[in-house]
């Protein structure tokens, strides 16, 4: 019998199993069953898909069998079963998708350059182990010889895979009656603080079914021993008590979302959230709705605690999962959701649907829209719920998701921005808190017509932006764009609950208040000389060079005007293929400065070379409070070495 070894990464996580300390290990219970239930499913769809009749779902079951004995519990099924190549394949590699960042995480040779001690990265990894599963492997974290016999569907011969851990798994012909798939698991010895042979009693067995695989929608049964009084006549009193044995179905079936509300408890919603979905926290929201009528259904929806690790890349896909009553027929469906609520996780449960409905026909199905619209407003509704009900929640919510909402309003052409803007928040220059566009509506001052922002990288820079200094000293509240996206779906918007946006950037924004009007005229005719001056010396890199009334300390800043704004500019550029874009850029300079005051001197003078100097570095200085790059960091060097030398 020739030994096989496990591919390098399988065999680091199958160490840890055997090593593992983790105090719950019982989870391989849910995980082997686990298993055995998708093996039922992938049988079922199969025959669904290729109109087998001969496969009947009222046969499908999964047993256990303990035997103090023998010291072994047994775990089988009659699902699809796998071939000698998959049970190579599948049980010699980690298969499950959900411990990609387990893999990426814990696999790392030796200490990490993070400094991550072994004993740290241990402790993270029985985290993970207890919170999210690891599959077949976590049989090894209580037995140290594990069977399994498996004979795929359609086939007539079965294999064994044998392993005692981390010294290889062997693979040979066996002999099983039907399809499906049996593991026997030899528990370890019992230690001081591991009692093993627990798993092996029937109270044990049934507490941790009814706590981690309840809802199971196949029967799980187990042999047990029952007692019952029969007839005898030799007996005293005429009767004698006989034990029998009988298969017990151990789990209600029910699932879950068909329980009624009143009995299940928020933790049975995280507990089967993490498990199905393949989350080691628990959700941040849990939605269940059921809606009766010409189209029932009942969705019981989650929303994520944290980012999913692949949520930024290509791969990840949205959807829910699909049920026609009770029966799951797609794993993944997409059109149940929109592209802004694509965090969203859960199922879609319809007596209405035809189980074997394909992917084609779910695109035009009328059922399935009206479903898609009345979970769109659900969940709206939901969130606009939660974020007066409980902020700190809905803040956290947003930090992780809020992006997509805000990517919802600007695609499509701002289809779907009446649904979405009172949903987002921004963070305002009101204590720096996060405000909805309602709260920040409310609280506008009297004679206020715009709902002012400001855009850049950070708030602090935002806040260094003499435009933004200009507004707040004013009384406005201006809420800080910091997401590249914010412009693009504010654009989109235009204005809210008809109040029009405005950028405290924008050169119109110069003018200051109404009774400056005057003044600012006669400082126009002061400095023309010094604007046409500006305006010759930096050339058409800027397209106006104005006075400005709002800068109290500032001498210059850069501002816009028409659509393109600085930080669109910025965020255009940033794209692959797309630079070249440029916002209409604006100087406003302060002719109370000092800088303006010394430049106009100079020029009075005729003292061509110093005024130049003052030029470029008013511009260079506007250029860099807005957070651009200026175009030649060594001529700003020289102006100021020559202006200090002066
Ligand atoms: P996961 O179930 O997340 O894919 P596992 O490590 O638990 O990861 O299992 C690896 C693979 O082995 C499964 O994807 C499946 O293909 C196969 N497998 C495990 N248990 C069974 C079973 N009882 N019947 C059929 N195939 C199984």
């Amino acid at each position: 019998m020739s030994k096989k070894q496990f591919k390098a990464e399988s065999k680091k996580l199958l160490d840890l199993m055997i090593n593992s300390i983790y105090t719950h290990k019982e989870i391989f219970l849910r995980e082997l069953i686990s298993n055995s239930s998708d093996a039922l499913d992938k049988l079922y769809y199969q025959s669904l898909q290729s109109g087998d009749t001969g496969v009947k779902r009222g046969d499908f079951v999964i047993e256990i069998r303990p035997d103090k004995d023998s010291r072994t519990l047994t775990i089988s099924d009659n699902g699809i079963g796998m071939t000698a190549e998959e049970l190579e394949k599948d049980l010699g590699t980690i298969a499950r998708s959900g411990s990609q960042s387990f893999k990426d995480d814990m696999l790392k040779d030796g200490d990490d350059a993070d400094g991550s001690s072994q004993a740290a990265k241990a402790a993270r990894a029985t985290d993970i182990i207890g919170q999210f599963g690891v599959g077949f492997y976590s049989a090894f974290m209580v037995a140290d010889d594990v069977q399994v016999t498996s004979r795929a569907y359609g086939q007539s011969e079965a294999n064994i895979w044998e392993s005692k851990g981390a010294d290889g798994y062997s693979i040979n012909p066996a002999a099983r009656d039907e399809n499906g798939t049996t593991i026997v698991l030899h528990l370890k010895e019992d230690t001081d603080d591991e009692k093993y042979s627990e798993y092996l009693e029937e109270y044990k067995i049934r507490e941790l079914i009814r706590k981690y695989s309840d809802y199971v929608h196949y029967p799980i049964k187990m042999m047990v021993t029952k007692t019952r009084q029969v007839d005898d006549p030799n007996a005293e009193d005429g009767k004698r008590t006989e034990s029998y044995q009988e298969l017990d179905t151990l789990n209600s079936m029910e699932p879950i979302w068909k329980r009624q509300k009143s009995k299940v408890k928020p933790e049975d919603y995280n507990e089967y959230y993490k498990t199905k979905f393949m989350d080691y926290e628990d959700p941040a929201k849990v939605i269940r709705t059921s809606v009766e009528g010409v189209s029932s259904y009942t969705a019981l929806l989650f929303i994520p605690g944290h980012v999913p690790y692949d949520y930024y890349t290509k791969q990840y896909e949205k959807g829910l999962q699909l049920y026609s009553s009770g029966v799951m027929i797609m794993e993944r469906c997409k059109e149940l959701l929109p592209d802004y609520f694509n965090f969203v996780k859960g199922l879609v449960d319809s007596q209405d649907l035809s189980l074997n409905i394909s992917r084609e026909m779910l695109q035009h199905d009328r059922q399935l829209k009206f479903i898609e619209k009345n979970l769109e407003k659900k969940i709206k509704k939901e969130l606009a719920q939660w974020m007066k009900d409980d902020r700190e929640g809905y803040e956290k919510f947003f930090a992780n998701f809020g992006n997509q909402l805000k990517y919802g309003i600007y695609d499509n052409f701002g289809m779907n921005k009446d649904l979405l803007s009172d949903l987002i928040l921004f963070t305002s220059s009101k204590e720096k808190k996060k405000v909805s566009l309602d709260e920040y509506i409310e609280r506008m001052k009297e004679d206020q017509k715009y709902i002012y922002y400001a855009a850049g990288e950070t708030v602090d820079k935002i806040e260094m932006l003499p435009q933004t200094k200009a507004a707040v000293d004013k009384g406005y509240e201006v809420l800080y764009f910091t997401d590249d996206i914010d412009e693009f779906s504010m654009r989109m918007m235009q204005n809210y609950k008809e109040k029009e946006f405005k950028s405290v950037a924008d050169e119109d924004m110069s003018g200051g208040a109404e009774e400056d009007a005057e003044k600012k005229k006669q400082a126009e005719e002061d400095n023309k000389p010094v604007i046409d001056f500006i305006k010759e010396t930096i050339g058409d890199k800027i397209s106006d060079v104005i006075i400005s009334m709002r800068l109290s300390d500032n001498p210059c800043c850069l501002s816009s005007k028409g659509e393109i704004s600085l930080e669109m500019e910025k965020t255009l550029n940033r794209m692959p293929g797309a630079g070249g874009v440029k916002a209409d850029r604006v100087l406003e300079i302060n002719p109370e400065s000092d800088v303006i005051k010394k430049l106009k001197a100079t020029l009075e003078a005729d003292d061509k070379d110093t005024s130049a100097s003052y030029a470029r570095l008013l511009y260079d200085q506007a250029v860099l409070l807005s957070g651009l790059e200026i175009d030649d960091p060594a001529g700003l060097a020289a102006d100021i070495n020559s202006l200090i030398g002066k």
